[in-house]
């Protein structure tokens, strides 16, 4: 090795980069770990970005551990460096600027990068975003002093978040969603009520059921959207938010195995030796399943970063797989978790629901009824870390399955 090889070296400086950098660490006091980021500024919580927007946070506020460097933790973070190839064989990657370096092994957590689609003509006009870094955040920022109106395509949760932080910088804000309702990914339409209920309480106005066609634009920027229902909306920027593709186009003839992402093995490693993938960029495997699986979740990046890291040390540790589905968050300060099979149209599972004026609850059994494989919780999420871990040990619930339905299981229960 030289004086600039390294021997963990990690792709990507966020959640599961920076999980794993901390997660070697712990294992190993003294071997050198290197993370490299093409972002210029030092690793940050990337779901509180829309907070640059609405002006609630500055970024400084949102830095993993300070601003960097992480010398407290003697982890090289090296920002601005954008990794374009990689040879394993040779252990090296080589910078975009030409500097090669070289490692002993090596974990790729490049994260995910939104996907444009190709269809939308006019994507290129200045004003029209899509929300992934800090920069991008920044540049909205400056883009909403000169807009009255803001057009979001699509309707996930990137989307609905930002278009909240729009809303308090008082725009008027569209959302444009080609599914039946918003979060389609997350929950079924019956189960989405209660959050547009919150969000057009906030403000925004949601049509549903069309798609754009193009973006229009002359020297300002943007200039409004055509829809496919012959409809146009004319606005100062537009916002897309069309699901996320994996960063892996600097392993291109490397070796690494590829499928929509990286494919990891139980033990977080790639197919080549000494080589390991955590995060957006990885493919898992689903718990109840088993089938192959990709998530853009920060906890899920963590855990896997986290478990990649150990293995790296030498701890080998199994990684415990993802949900398709599992998230805990809020919009419109309407909290909701939804985790595990929610999508049960057409299925012979079991589901209850209940409902109250500012809640809403509902819990999918398999088709015998002995196992709990789905929940949707909106309003209260109390107790959803409980359910998730009942879930994703597959507990057979044949003892307390009508605590589940009635909202009554505890934790003390499993304490007996
Ligand atoms: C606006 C927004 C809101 C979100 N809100 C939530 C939320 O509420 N809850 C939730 O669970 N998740 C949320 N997410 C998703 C979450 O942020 C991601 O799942 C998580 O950041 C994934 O972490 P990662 O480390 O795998 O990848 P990333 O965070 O994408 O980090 C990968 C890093 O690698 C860098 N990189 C890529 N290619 C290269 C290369 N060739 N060389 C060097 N560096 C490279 C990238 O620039 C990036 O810095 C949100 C995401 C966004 C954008």
């Amino acid at each position: 090795m030289t004086a600039d090889d390294s021997q963990y070296m990690i792709v990507g400086g966020c959640a599961a980069g920076m999980a794993a950098a901390h997660a070697i660490r712990e294992h190993d006091r003294q071997g050198t770990v290197t993370v490299i980021s093409e972002e210029p500024c030092a690793p940050y919580f990337r779901p509180l970005i829309p907070f640059v927007i609405s002006g609630k946070n500055q970024w400084e506020q949102m830095a993993l551990e300070g601003c960097g460097p992480y010398t407290g933790s003697n982890i090289f973070v090296r920002t601005h460096s954008r990794v374009a190839s990689v040879n394993p064989a040779a252990r090296s990657v080589f910078l975009q600027d030409g500097t090669c370096l070289g490692y002993q092994k090596i974990l790729f957590a490049t994260g995910s990068r939104p996907h444009m689609p190709p269809d939308i003509k006019g994507v290129d006009a200045s004003g029209v975003f899509a929300l992934r870094t800090l920069a991008h955040a920044k540049a909205m920022a400056q883009r909403v002093e000169q807009t009255r109106h803001a057009v979001m395509l699509g309707g996930g949760l990137l989307n609905l978040k930002t278009a909240f932080a729009l809303l308090e910088r008082h725009l008027k804000v569209t959302l444009v969603v080609y599914s039946p309702e918003v979060l389609s990914q997350l929950m079924a339409p019956e189960d989405a009520l209660l959050i547009r209920k919150a969000l057009e309480n906030a403000g925004l106005t949601i049509k549903t059921g069309v798609s754009a066609t193009g973006i229009l634009s002359d020297s300002t920027g943007v200039t409004g959207v055509t829809l496919d229902d012959g409809s146009h909306l004319a606005c100062q920027m537009v916002c897309i938010g069309k699901g996320v593709r994996p960063n892996v186009d600097y392993l291109e003839n490397s070796g690494i195995a590829l499928e929509n992402g990286i494919v990891t093995d139980r033990y977080t490693a790639c197919n080549l030796p000494d080589t390991f993938a955590a995060g957006d960029v990885a493919i898992t495997h689903e718990p109840i399943s088993g089938a192959p699986i990709s998530t853009a979740l920060w906890t899920n990046a963590v855990e896997m970063g986290r478990c990649a890291g150990q293995n790296m040390a030498g701890i080998k540790t199994a990684y415990t797989g993802t949900f398709g589905i599992l998230n805990a968050t809020q919009v419109a300060d309407e909290p909701f978790v939804s985790m595990g099979v929610v999508h049960t149209e057409n299925s012979d599972c079991q589901v209850f629901r209940q409902a109250t004026k500012t809640t809403y609850r509902k819990m999918v059994f398999d088709a015998d009824g002995t196992r709990l494989i789905g929940a949707v919780f909106v309003g209260d999420i109390t107790n959803a870390g409980l359910y998730r871990y009942v879930i994703r040990e597959r507990l057979p619930v044949s003892g307390f399955k009508q605590q589940i339905i009635d909202h009554t299981l505890n934790y003390g229960y499993f304490m007996r």
